[in-house]
């Protein structure tokens, strides 16, 4: 890897947890405008109203309310707020289909209150037919992250996780969540996998296609979260026949609009919420080019 593109990804994932800074830079003006290509406005009405443009555009869409490390009345709200957006979807004629983060609501307070908040919002999700991805973060919480949605689809919720290509313990993670049913979205992994990490960049494209393979050969329902042209191509009739392509909001739409002309079912992850700096900064630091974006939109161009 380039040591400035390295020293630049290490530098922005160090400042996507630096919380001071980001609740800073959330209230300005122009760090809002900035993130505005990734990130669909402030409000659920806002939210809605990009995923029914994207609906229109051939795409199927998960919402994701931005906010992470939460505890206590913020992550409470932050649950009520994803059961509101999934009764939004349904009111809106959109599928209710939202991702969340365990750290959102409350897993520093422990699985228990974590995995608790998630039932209500599986409750309501349920309610309207709808489906639940829990994100995956941080290695030190995936053990807690599957045992609380192995339990979760268990008790019959409609729930579905992430798993990240970028870590060893992955396959055996995969065999675990293939025997509980669990939907499945493959990512190569945003997140600094430390010790467990597989390795380089190539090493890391090796294990997806491999977990591709494991998974495509199980009954689970598939998605493919990559922008990546070649792993794409690689994955075969037999991916397309089984999973969807599901792409971030404001990142290679070009390759969005192929891969629907070209028959995949491609859904867009789209994020809103004013908590966008973690986020924001992670999509940077995979392509510090975005830092481009972000210039431009602050100054007007
Ligand atoms: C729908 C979805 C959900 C995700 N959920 C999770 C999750 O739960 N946990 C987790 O750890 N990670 C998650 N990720 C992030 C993922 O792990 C990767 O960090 C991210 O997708 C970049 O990897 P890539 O597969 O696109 O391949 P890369 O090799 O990083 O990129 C392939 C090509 O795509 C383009 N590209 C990639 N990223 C960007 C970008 N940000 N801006 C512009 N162009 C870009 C570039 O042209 C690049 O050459 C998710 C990603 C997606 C798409």
């Amino acid at each position: 890897m380039n040591p400035f593109f390295a020293l630049s990804r290490t530098v922005l994932l160090r400042m996507s947890r630096a919380d001071a800074l980001g609740r800073l830079v959330q209230r300005t003006a122009w760090g809002r405008r900035s993130v505005r290509r990734f990130v669909a406005g402030d409000t659920i009405p806002a939210a809605v109203e990009v995923a029914l443009d994207l609906k229109r555009r051939g795409f199927t869409v998960t919402l994701d309310r931005l906010g992470e490390a939460s505890s206590g009345a913020a992550a409470d709200a932050y649950a009520a707020d994803a059961s509101e957006l999934l009764i939004a979807q349904a009111a809106a004629g959109l599928e209710p289909n939202v991702s969340v983060k365990l750290t959102a609501i409350g897993l520093g307070e422990g699985s228990a209150a974590a995995a608790t908040r998630l039932d209500r919002i599986l409750a309501t999700a349920q309610s309207v037919n709808g489906f639940v991805r829990v994100d995956a973060e941080y290695p030190n919480s995936l053990d807690q992250l599957h045992d609380i949605v192995c339990a979760a689809r268990a008790a019959g919720r409609p729930v579905g996780t992430v798993v990240q290509a970028n870590m060893k313990r992955s396959s055996a993670d995969v065999e675990r969540l293939i025997v509980a049913g669990i939907p499945i979205r493959l990512v190569k992994g945003a997140y600094d996998p430390g010790a467990e990490g597989v390795g380089d960049f190539e090493a890391v494209n090796a294990s997806y296609l491999s977990l591709a393979d494991q998974l495509i050969a199980s009954p689970v329902p598939l998605a493919f979260g990559t922008h990546d042209d070649q792993i794409i191509s690689r994955l075969g009739e037999g991916a397309q026949a089984r999973g969807e392509i599901q792409l971030l909001y404001g990142v290679r739409s070009d390759l969005a609009e192929r891969l629907v002309a070209n028959g995949w079912r491609v859904r867009i992850y789209t994020p809103y919420g004013p908590d966008w700096w973690p986020y924001s900064l992670r999509r940077m630091a995979e392509r510090p080019a975005n830092l481009r974006f972000v210039l431009r939109s602050l100054f007007g161009r």
